[in-house]
């Protein structure tokens, strides 16, 4: 590893300079962690203005990928490894990669596999300094496969339609944060996460940066069908009770209907007498109005069901950007 600077590996030799730090989610990347660590250290030996720290969280790999990450720390201290018990999960490795850097200035979360090209983040660091808290990549274009673009694109849109709030379109997790977003989001602690949405939710200055997102350097997505629904459902369900409300929504549809029956059955009993079947009417009607009454209270309970779930998720009421008051201790 060449360092050109002797400083850059000890923060305390250098209280002038801030702290960035890189959380980097790993699971099974054995292949693909050297020419990513190369390229981060090309990217960021751009900025020797900030001291950078890289911070690797294996997420229980099932391949050599944390030795290959502690042959890292060996070589560079700026280098820190933690490794969870198990496989937790994207979201989760984060998050504690994220609880890791409380004392860094900024933190950019980035993916190992080179899909999120290293360089972007001196994109999102200028913006920042110039007073942006969160920087999020936008996907200009992405070379996945026509199925996962289909799939994105029909995600983005239900959510859009559904979520609460607005959580920005072909942006994943790769964002650089301010640290009083990561101390707003580190009081979110869900255990459903949906990190880009809880970002939205902190609020604060959020803007874009554009890249082409990369295909896969090596090695195979962690993200197969499977994970990839239960995480659009988290991303749904963890940002809108609106599915709740669609029961009550069909139960009136279903009551109005059978109302409707009840007259188009009446009618024909008074003009075309001739016409009218006898003892099915009561049979049809009572079943569409029942069943209509039926989803109206279950509706109910959804509404309840939906404040209990909101109360449970136990979210920070609200995050403040600035608190601008006299002396607290003084004469007054
Ligand atoms: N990842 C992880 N835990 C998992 C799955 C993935 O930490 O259970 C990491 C992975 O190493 C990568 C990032 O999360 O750095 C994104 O995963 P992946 O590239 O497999 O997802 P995709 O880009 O295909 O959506
Ligand atoms: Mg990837």
């Amino acid at each position: 590893m060449t360092q050109s600077f002797e400083s850059a590996s000890d923060p305390a030799d250098s209280p002038g300079r801030r702290t960035i730090s890189y959380v980097l989610p790993v699971y099974n990347e054995a292949d693909n962690i050297a020419t990513f660590h190369r390229a981060l250290l090309e990217a960021t030996s751009a900025r020797d203005d900030y001291v950078f720290e890289f911070l690797y969280v294996d997420d229980g790999s099932r391949d050599d990928s944390l030795e290959h990450l502690l042959a890292l720390r060996e070589a560079d201290d700026r280098v820190t490894v933690l490794s969870l018990s198990r496989n937790f999960g994207h979201q989760v490795a984060v998050t504690a990669g994220l609880d890791a850097c409380t004392d860094s200035a900024a933190v950019v979360i980035m993916d190992t596999d080179l899909q999120d090209p290293p360089r972007v983040s001196l994109e999102m660091i200028a913006l920042w300094e110039s007073g942006v808290d969160v920087v999020f990549a936008q996907r200009r274009s992405r070379r996945d496969s026509a199925f996962k673009r289909a799939t994105a694109f029909g995600f983005y849109w239900l959510l859009d339609r559904l979520a609460s709030i607005e959580i920005p379109r072909n942006v994943g997790d790769f964002r650089l944060m301010d640290q009083r977003v990561v101390q707003e989001v580190a009081r979110y602690r869900e255990h459903d996460r949906f990190l880009r949405g809880i970002v939205a939710h902190v609020g604060f200055r959020q803007e874009a940066v554009l890249f082409d997102r990369d295909e896969r350097f090596a090695g195979e997505t962690g993200y197969p069908l499977r994970k990839m629904i239960a995480f659009a459902a988290s991303g749904i369900a963890g940002f809108s009770t609106a599915p709740l409300r669609w029961i009550s929504r069909l139960g009136f549809v279903i009551s109005a209907l059978s109302v409707m029956l009840a007259c188009y059955v009446a009618g024909v009993r008074i003009f075309y007498p001739e016409q009218s079947v006898p003892g099915w009417a009561f049979l049809g009607v009572g079943m569409f109005l029942l069943s209509g009454i039926q989803l109206i209270m279950m509706g109910v309970i959804g509404s309840y069901l939906g404040r209990v779930y909101v109360e449970a998720q136990n979210r920070p009421l609200y995050s403040l950007a600035i608190a601008a008051r006299g002396p607290r201790d003084g004469a007054r």
